[in-house]
């Protein structure tokens, strides 16, 4: 799409030229589309489990209002549906928080293995109930890589979350460590983290949207298992601030394989 004006028509006109500037407002437009889809999704995201809840509060005040195990049931499925909408609203924050941020340069100096360390311990207790074992491979050498602590451990999070809410029932979950001295995909030294699952793996029609805001593969599972939909969004663009990639691979009826490439020191 081309948007063209006069530039000081009149004048020019006169003595006979006529001054037009043409510019390029196709990816003004796709930024405007896109900005309109994010806030229809958004508010669809929000609608949802709102109506949920209006609709329960409406049923204690008028049937259930005397019936003491019924108020019980529908205040538990008004809980999860509220805290559906906490976890939205503290996704979209961390989405627009990491936009904000992916300008500025990451600046601690941090051991990978550490990272993933202490993103395995905390994930320990949701791997236990789900009844998945989780595989450290760390490896023997000590990569360090100039990251945000913060976000670097919740690219993990998202990642081995997934991994045990989408594959667990492939039992276990791997995490590999390497290093490529000249790796192709950065021109340096990089550091490879493999989150592995052994679950049904994801359709390849997918995989290219899979870090989209709000796209799902599988939509009835993610919203079933409380997921937003903004989580792979996140990762993307905390990688990207790092000037790392995120591949993904995967298999229907094998698993599937995340694998974040960052760049490293030598070690
Ligand atoms: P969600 O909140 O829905 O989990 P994400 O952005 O984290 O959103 O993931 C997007 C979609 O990618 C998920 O809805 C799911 O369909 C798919 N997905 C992510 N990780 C895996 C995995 N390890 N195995 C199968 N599907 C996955």
């Amino acid at each position: 799409r081309v948007s063209c004006r006069f530039i000081d028509g009149a004048g020019e006109r006169q003595a006979g030229a006529v001054l037009v500037a043409f510019e390029d407002i196709t990816h003004l437009e796709q930024a405007g589309q896109m900005r309109r889809d994010f806030v229809a999704n958004v508010s669809h995201e929000l609608r949802t489990p709102l109506t949920a809840l209006m609709g329960f509060i409406e049923t204690l005040r008028g049937p259930a209002r005397e019936d003491a195990k019924a108020r019980d049931r529908f205040l538990d499925i008004m809980e999860g549906e509220a805290s559906r909408m906490n976890r939205l609203v503290g996704d979209l924050l961390s989405l627009s928080r990491v936009e904000g941020e992916e300008r500025v340069r990451p600046t601690e100096e941090v051991y990978l293995k550490d990272v993933l360390t202490s993103t395995l311990h905390s994930l320990r207790p949701v791997a236990d109930e789900a009844g998945v074992t989780l595989e450290p491979n760390f490896g023997e050498v000590p990569i360090k890589v100039t990251a945000d602590l913060d976000q670097l451990i919740q690219v993990f999070t998202n990642l081995v979350e997934n991994a045990i809410k989408y594959g667990g029932s492939g039992g276990r979950v791997t995490l590999q460590i390497s290093y490529v001295q000249r790796d192709p995909a950065l021109r340096g030294p990089s550091a490879r983290v493999k989150v592995i699952d052994y679950g049904p793996g994801i359709d390849p029609v997918h995989l290219p949207r899979l870090t989209e805001r709000f796209y799902r593969a599988d939509s009835h599972r993610s919203r079933e298992l409380g997921g937003t939909g903004l989580g792979l969004a996140i990762v993307k663009h905390i990688i990207n601030r790092h000037r790392g990639r995120l591949r993904v691979e995967s298999e229907l009826g094998t698993g599937s394989v995340f694998t974040v490439i960052l760049p490293c020191h030598e070690p």
